[in-house]
């Protein structure tokens, strides 16, 4: 039995790996596998529909948005969102790589103002209180910044158009899509398999900058070919079904909500009364999603001695990103109690013996 604390590509329901690899052999009783079917055919298209169906019914998204499914990931959002949106200016706030990069991407297409950055202290919090300009094209945010642990599990008010990267949070709780312009991720965290990328955007928001889009970086393309411009990634499509019927039947992004936050309490009382270890995100931003602690300074040396101890106990995927160091569990939806508890009682036995 494996526990897998990937950060992303990450966990994914039992069921939902199950019903993607029956489909792979024999997609709907078709003889042929989803690898090698049309994306045009009824039976895809059925599968695409339920999809985008599905995706706005769990997280309630208002009329007047568009669901995404693109190929290119959340990196190539953080080009796509300036191509379509800045005229001018936008406001970035800085709470780790993910959105350094995205700012980076935006300096192409006009100027960034940085409105707070965390960088000060390794991006351990989400600065609070910051000011928006009121003049700038839009704000975007991360909302869970995967590699240092921390996140903002609340929908920001802002008096700009509010842009999102949700790759690493997504569906884990209720959000108010009307109060977003655009939310996008990459898929492989919380939703299917490397390889798609969702977005979520308001429709009349498009085709308000004055320059020329490439028609494949234009969102205004996949609104109107419902994702079906080119051929879009189909089997991480067909998966992303998977797990969004898996949210419903597991009491929706509500009791995803409920789970990660029980799942993430559990953990965090652990490192918090363990002699051993310690958090690195500051208490009031620590995210429910990446859970990132470390060796104290004076138990430094144990670091690989618990990698091995907890690669023995069938523990996946929790070194630390090389930026953070120590450990970083990853806690998305299709995380277990089970997996948390065994990483925990594979703590306190390591305690134990130094
Ligand atoms: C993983 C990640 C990305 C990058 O996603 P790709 O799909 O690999 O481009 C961007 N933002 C966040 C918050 C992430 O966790």
């Amino acid at each position: 039995m494996k526990y897998n604390f990937n950060a992303g590509p990450s966990a994914l329901p039992q069921e939902v790996v199950k019903a993607t690899a029956d489909a792979c052999l024999d997609f709907n009783g078709t003889g042929l596998s989803i690898m090698e079917i049309g994306h045009r055919t009824k039976d895809f298209q059925a599968v695409i529909d339920e999809a985008m169906a599905l995706f706005k019914e769990l997280l309630q998204i208002p009329e007047g948005y568009s669901v995404l499914f693109l190929g290119g990931g959340a990196s190539l959002e953080f080009c796509m969102v300036p191509y379509n949106f800045l005229e001018r200016k936008a406001a970035y706030l800085n709470t780790g790589v993910w959105a350094s990069k995205a700012m980076k991407e935006a300096k192409l297409f006009g100027e960034v103002v940085e409105v707070a950055s965390s960088a000060d202290k390794n991006f351990t919090y989400i600065p609070q209180g910051f000011a928006i300009p009121e003049d700038a094209d839009y704000l975007h945010i991360t909302t869970n910044n995967t590699i240092y642990g921390t996140e903002m599990r609340y929908d920001l008010d802002s008096p700009v158009p509010l842009i999102a990267d949700m790759s690493s949070d997504i569906l884990s709780r209720p959000v108010d899509v009307s109060k977003y312009a655009l939310i996008y991720g990459g898929a492989q965290k919380n939703i299917s398999m490397a390889g798609l990328a969702f977005v979520i955007v308001k429709d009349e928001l498009l085709g308000k900058v004055s320059r020329q889009i490439p028609t494949m970086l234009d969102y205004r393309t996949h609104v109107k070919e419902g994702s079906m411009f080119n051929t879009p990634p189909v089997v991480p499509i067909y998966t992303a079904l998977q797990t969004l019927k898996w949210i419903k039947a597991n009491g929706g992004v509500q009791g995803m909500a409920e789970r990660a936050q029980q799942r993430a309490k559990v953990l965090y009382d652990e490192i918090d009364r363990n002699r051993l270890f310690q958090g690195t995100a500051r208490e009031d931003s620590r995210s429910l999603m990446n859970i990132t602690f470390v060796l104290k300074d004076e138990y430094k040396d144990l670091q690989d001695k618990f990698l091995a101890f907890a690669s023995e106990k069938g523990l996946v995927g929790i070194k630390g990103h090389r930026l953070v160091g120590g450990f970083r569990a990853s806690s998305y939806n299709a995380m277990t109690m089970e997996g948390i508890n065994a990483l925990v009682a594979c703590m306190q036995e390591f305690e134990k013996q130094n």
